[in-house]
C-alpha cells in the first residue's frame, strides 16, 4: 500500500543559516525526502544564505555532501540528487548587514508562497524580518519559520513576539517546535478524538498519573556555551515536554483547525498550577568511568546548571483535579527515549484475587526510538496453570499495521516545512502559548536562582539523581524503566 502524496503549491523557500548544522543535518536531507516522494513541485526552490561567500555550485556540493552525510539509508541510494539540487541557490547575504538583500528581493518569484526559515542564532531574527520588510521581499502571503529557543523568559519572549509582530502577523508566524512534528504526536491526537474509547477514561477518575519521559543518551554536544545558559528546564522542559502535556491534556477541540488546537493547548498552560519546590529534582551529571563530567563538557567547573530535570505538576481544571503530571528529561542517561505514559487507575475490585497494583492498563506513547502506541492489557497466562494473569501489550505500531506505507512517513522537520508551505499552523505554537510557557517556568527558575540552588549528582549512564525516584516512591509510584 504507497501512501498518497499530494504537491504543494509551487514556492520559494529561503533558507536563512543555510551552511549551519540544523540546515545540513535536518532541513536540507528533509527537503530532499520530499523532493523524492513526490511533493515538490516542478517549479519549487529553495534559497540558501548565509554570509559565507558560496556560489550555486559550491552550495549544490554542500547539500549533496549533507544528504550523504545525513539522509537515511533509503533516501542515500535514491538517484534524484542531481535533479533536486537543480532547484537549490546559494545568495551571500548578511543578516545585519546590506550585502545581499536586493539580490534576493530580485530573485524571489511573485505570485508564489514564500517561506523564509530563519535558521541562525536567536539574537538574528529581529534583523532578518526587518530586512525583509525594508527591501519589499516579503509580503501578505509570506510565511517566516522561527527556530528555538524563543526567548529565554518571559520578558525575552514577549520582546521577541513583539519584534516579529512589527513586521508579520500572527498568521505568518510558524514557531517550530520540531516534537509537534513527530508521526505519533499526531497519532495520540486520533487516538484520543477519533475513537470512542479512550476519551471517556482520560480524566482523573480513572487515570492514576501521566509521565512524561525524554531520555538522551547524549550530552551537549557542540552547544555546550548555549546549554550552559539555558539548562533542562529551559532546553526541554519550557517548549517540548510542555508540549507534550499539553496534547495528553487538552480537552477535544471542536475542529481540528490551528486555532481550535492551539487554544486548547493554551488552557492547559494556564491551568497549570505552580510547581513546589519540593516537587522538582534537578540533576547534573558527573564524571567517571563513562566519561567527562558535565562540567567538564561545558568548560565550566563552577556551573550550577541542571542536564536533568524531574518535577511533579498539577493541571487545575474538571478533567484533572488531583491527577499528577511527572516530567522528566536528562542527558547522558541510561538510553535514548521519549514516551508519555498514560497510568490508568487499578480496576475496582480484584476478583482473580491479584494483588491490586500489580496489573495497571497503561497507554505508552513512543516518540522514539520505534515510533508508535501501545496498550498494556491484563489477560490470562496461557495454559493449564489456573487463573493466573500476565500484562501484554497490545501493539498500535503504525509500521506494523501498515507495512510498506510506513516508510514514506515524513520525519519530523520535512513534515512541518511542507506544512508552512500548505498554510497550515497547527503543529506549530502560537505567541500566547509560548508566552504562557514562560510564565509558569520563570517562577520556578527565578526560586532557584534566589536560593543558589545546586542541582543532585548523578552518573552517567543512570536513569538520573536518587531524589527523582524518591520524587515518585514518596507517592507510592514508580517511573517507568528508561532503556
Ligand atoms: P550554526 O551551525 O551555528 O549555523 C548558523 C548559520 O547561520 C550558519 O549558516 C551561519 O553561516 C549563519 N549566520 C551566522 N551569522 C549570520 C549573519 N549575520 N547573517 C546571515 N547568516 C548568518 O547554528 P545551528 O545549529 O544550525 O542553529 C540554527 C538555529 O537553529 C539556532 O537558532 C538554534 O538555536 C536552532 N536549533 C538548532 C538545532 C540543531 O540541532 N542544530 C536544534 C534546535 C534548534 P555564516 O557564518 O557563513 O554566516
Amino acid at each position: 500500500m504507497v501512501s498518497r502524496v499530494i504537491p504543494v503549491e509551487p514556492f520559494d523557500l529561503v533558507i536563512f543559516g543555510a551552511t549551519g548544522d540544523l540546515a545540513r543535518r535536518k532541513i536540507l536531507p528533509g527537503l530532499f525526502r520530499r523532493f523524492i516522494a513526490g511533493q515538490m513541485p516542478p517549479e519549487a526552490r529553495i534559497i540558501g544564505a548565509a554570509r559565507a561567500r558560496h556560489d550555486d555550485a559550491e552550495y549544490r556540493r554542500i547539500v549533496r555532501e549533507a544528504i550523504a552525510e545525513f539522509a537515511s539509508e533509503d533516501v542515500r541510494r535514491s538517484d534524484g540528487i542531481s535533479a533536486f539540487l537543480e532547484r537549490v541557490h546559494y545568495l551571500p547575504i548578511d543578516a545585519t548587514g546590506e550585502a545581499g538583500w536586493k539580490e534576493l528581493a530580485a530573485m524571489i518569484r511573485p505570485g508564489l508562497v514564500h517561506a523564509f526559515y530563519f535558521s541562525v542564532a536567536p539574537g538574528l531574527f529581529g534583523a532578518l524580518a526587518e530586512r525583509l520588510h525594508q527591501f519589499a521581499i516579503a509580503d501578505e502571503r509570506s510565511r517566516i519559520v522561527v527556530e528555538k529557543p524563543f526567548g529565554r523568559s518571559l520578558e525575552t519572549a514577549r520582546e521577541l513576539n513583539a519584534t516579529l509582530a512589527r513586521h508579520f502577523r500572527e498568521s505568518q508566524i510558524y514557531r517550530i517546535d520540531h516534537y509537534l512534528g513527530k508521526e505519533t504526536v499526531q497519532n495520540l491526537m486520533a487516538v484520543r478524538f477519533a475513537n470512542i474509547l479512550f476519551e471517556p477514561l482520560w480524566n482523573a477518575q480513572f487515570v492514576d498519573h501521566i509521565q512524561i519521559t525524554v531520555a538522551e543518551t547524549v550530552g551537549v554536544g557542540g552547544r555546550g556555551e548555549y546549554y550552559d545558559k539555558a539548562g533542562a528546564m529551559r532546553d526541554m522542559v519550557q517548549n517540548h515536554l510542555m508540549q507534550l502535556l499539553c496534547l495528553i491534556a487538552m480537552e477535544p477541540p471542536s475542529r481540528f483547525n490551528p486555532d481550535s488546537v492551539r487554544d486548547e493547548k493554551l488552557k492547559v498552560i494556564r491551568a497549570l498550577e505552580p510547581v513546589q519546590a519540593h516537587h522538582i529534582v534537578r540533576g547534573q551529571y558527573v564524571g567517571g568511568a563513562q566519561g567527562p563530567s558535565y562540567r567538564d563538557d561545558v568548560g565550566n567547573p563552577k556551573s550550577r546548571t541542571e542536564s536533568f530535570i524531574a518535577l511533579k505538576c498539577q493541571i487545575s481544571n474538571w478533567r484533572w483535579a488531583g491527577t499528577p503530571f511527572y516530567l522528566r528529561t536528562g542527558k547522558k542517561l541510561r538510553a535514548r527515549i521519549s514516551e508519555i505514559a498514560v497510568v490508568f487507575k487499578d480496576a475496582p475490585h480484584a476478583i482473580f484475587g491479584q494483588d491490586t497494583g500489580r496489573h495497571r492498563n497503561i497507554l505508552s506513547i513512543r516518540l522514539q526510538p520505534n515510533e508508535g502506541i501501545t496498550l498494556g492489557v491484563t489477560i490470562k497466562e496461557p495454559g493449564p496453570g489456573g487463573m493466573r494473569l500476565i500484562d501484554v501489550p497490545l501493539d498500535m505500531t503504525f509500521a506494523d499495521a501498515l507495512g510498506d506505507e510506513v516508510e514514506d512517513i515524513p520525519e519530523a522537520y520535512e513534515r512541518l516545512v511542507m506544512d508552512v508551505i500548505r498554510g497550515d499552523q497547527t503543529l506549530f505554537m502560537r505567541g500566547d502559548e509560548v508566552e504562557a510557557a514562560w510564565a509558569w517556568t520563570d517562577p520556578i527558575i527565578e526560586g532557584w536562582e534566589a536560593m543558589g540552588d545546586v542541582p543532585k549528582p548523578y552518573d552517567v549512564g543512570s536513569a538520573g539523581p536518587e531524589d527523582a525516584m524518591m520524587l515518585m516512591h514518596r507517592d507510592g509510584r514508580r517511573w517507568r524503566e528508561i532503556r
